[in-house]
């Protein structure tokens, strides 16, 4: 009988040990939320860490990247992205907005007087995704569809959404749903030919004119583009995405004195996170033949353009996230950066100009180089493949008279993200070095290559080519590595 007794009591000792150890398992196995992404996700992390490594090991010499502080990659990975924020602070489509509306007011507050604006004169919209979005929710607010435009050609150092278009097909929807006339450099110095540019808008009579580049290193003559503009009753944009952190610092010149609007990207030389933002003037415009004021009428056309026109719900962890780069972007720090930046391009054009490369414009005067590479026989497409090797990130250009995209003559090359890793005048020279031996071995891979395809063939295949690109990328690794990196240390 105990025995029996006895055997019973263990099974129910082994049952309910087993049972309590099931149910730890499932509550293991309950997903809640709150794993790490490296226990969450181990896949998508082993890829950020490799990519994390590739931003540290290389040199990363492309002029609209840079590199994000910690507390910006904070706010953007916060739980400001959970929220649905319809609308604008005080008037939202969603409940529970009121901390979003005191981060997005804060960053509109930031935003003027990050570019020492007088909130009486200029509002802001900081909702748009990006700098693409903005542009074109620009153009929604002050056109009509098929109204004309004028933007700098591509291939002379405009944006896409400029209004480019080709002689075969309209590329961008900014030359689909508007008429699109580029101006263009003067190919033989390489700057803006605004008597051309006065000359087509009289003939072409835009009702926008864009003042603003991706590819060009000389600085902006807003008063001339805000003359035509008046010449030609047109509005003015001037899109500041490359420049807005030198803007912001105060070291170039500011298209806020001349322009109606201004958008910019927050991602470039401004340090922000990828987003977008558009300035627009308010108050009064001027008087009228009666003595009455003529006030701006852009605020509601910009604001109902960005929503409900062409955006759903902002992304206000994006927002929060500018806010604290805006912070930043007022600080004496930020301002001795941005100087550095404009030094540390100086640096690269003279050096590269001492070995014989033939500098557009022949030099810079703000955070980035174009090279033609034609005159040393070789071409931006095939440089660019060799300095990949090389783990040094560049663009190929197009420059004055190229006939292809595909194999443009020219390479850009910028000086903000290694400044923001604390590389100085030196550093940079040292960077020429680096770009001119991947430009010797361009020049090399060439003679055993016709076509780019062969070119990349050989470039891998050839051992000779590849003993040199690995002893440039050793090179480059060592030389990258030794620099701070800005942001969160494993990711
Ligand atoms: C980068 C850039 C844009 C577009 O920005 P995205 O964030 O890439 O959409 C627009 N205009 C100019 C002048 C730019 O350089």
């Amino acid at each position: 009988m105990a025995r029996v007794e006895m055997f019973s009591r263990s099974i129910r000792l082994t049952d309910m040990l087993s049972r309590r150890l099931v149910s730890r398992q499932a509550l293991r196995s309950v997903w809640t939320g709150r794993e790490s992404l490296e226990e969450d996700d181990p896949e998508v992390m082993a890829i950020i860490k490799q990519e994390k490594k590739r931003q540290l090991h290389g040199l990363e010499l492309i002029a609209s990247e840079n590199f994000a502080s910690r507390a910006v990659i904070e706010a953007l990975g916060s739980c400001l992205t959970n929220k649905y924020s319809e609308g604008y602070p005080g008037a939202r489509y969603y409940g529970g907005n009121l901390f979003i509306d005191k981060i997005e007011s804060l960053c509109q507050t930031r935003a003027l007087e990050a570019f020492r604006l007088d909130p009486h004169l200029w509002g802001v919209n900081v909702q748009p995704y990006s700098g693409s979005p903005a542009n074109f929710e620009a153009f929604t607010a002050l056109l009509k569809p098929h109204d004309r435009i004028m933007g700098l050609d591509l291939p002379d150092g405009g944006h896409l959404t400029h209004g480019f278009m080709t002689d075969t097909k309209r590329i961008s929807a900014t030359s689909v749903f508007f008429e699109s006339m580029p101006y263009r450099l003067n190919p033989q110095t390489g700057y803006i030919d605004y008597d051309k540019l006065r000359d087509t808008a009289h003939l072409f009579r835009p009702k926008l004119i864009i003042a603003g580049t991706t590819a060009y290193s000389r600085l902006l003559d807003y008063k001339a583009y805000r003359e035509i503009c008046d010449e030609v009753n047109a509005y003015m944009l001037a899109d500041m995405a490359h420049v807005s952190g030198l803007v912001a610092a105060n070291v170039i010149p500011s298209p806020f004195d001349y322009a109606d609007v201004v958008t910019s990207t927050t991602h470039k030389t401004l340090r922000g996170p990828r987003s977008g933002m558009i300035f627009y003037r308010k108050g009064k415009k001027g008087v009228d033949k009666k003595g009455n004021d003529i006030m701006y009428d852009l605020e509601k056309k910009i604001n109902n353009a960005v929503f409900p026109a062409l955006q759903g719900g902002p992304h206000e962890h994006q927002i929060g996230a500018l806010a604290v780069a805006l912070k930043q972007a007022k600080s004496p720090e930020f301002r001795e950066y941005q100087q550095q930046v404009l030094k540390n391009a100086k640096v690269m054009a003279k050096a590269l100009l001492d070995k014989g490369y033939n500098v557009v414009s022949g030099g810079t005067d703000n955070h980035l180089v174009l090279v033609d590479l034609k005159s040393k026989g070789t071409d931006g497409a095939r440089v660019e493949r060799i300095l990949e090797l090389c783990e040094i990130s560049v663009n190929k250009n197009t420059c004055a008279g190229d006939k292809s995209p595909m194999t443009p003559g020219g390479l850009r090359i910028g000086a903000p993200a290694m400044t923001s890793r604390g590389m100085k005048e030196k550093d940079f020279e040292k960077i020429v070095e680096f770009l001119d031996h991947g430009v010797q071995i361009g020049i090399n891979a060439k003679k055993y290559s016709k076509t780019l395809k062969e070119f990349r063939h050989v470039v891998i295949a050839n051992e000779d080519l590849q003993a040199q690109i690995d002893r440039v990328r050793a090179e480059v690794t060592e030389f990258a590595s030794q620099f701070p990196m800005p942001g969160l240390d494993d990711r």
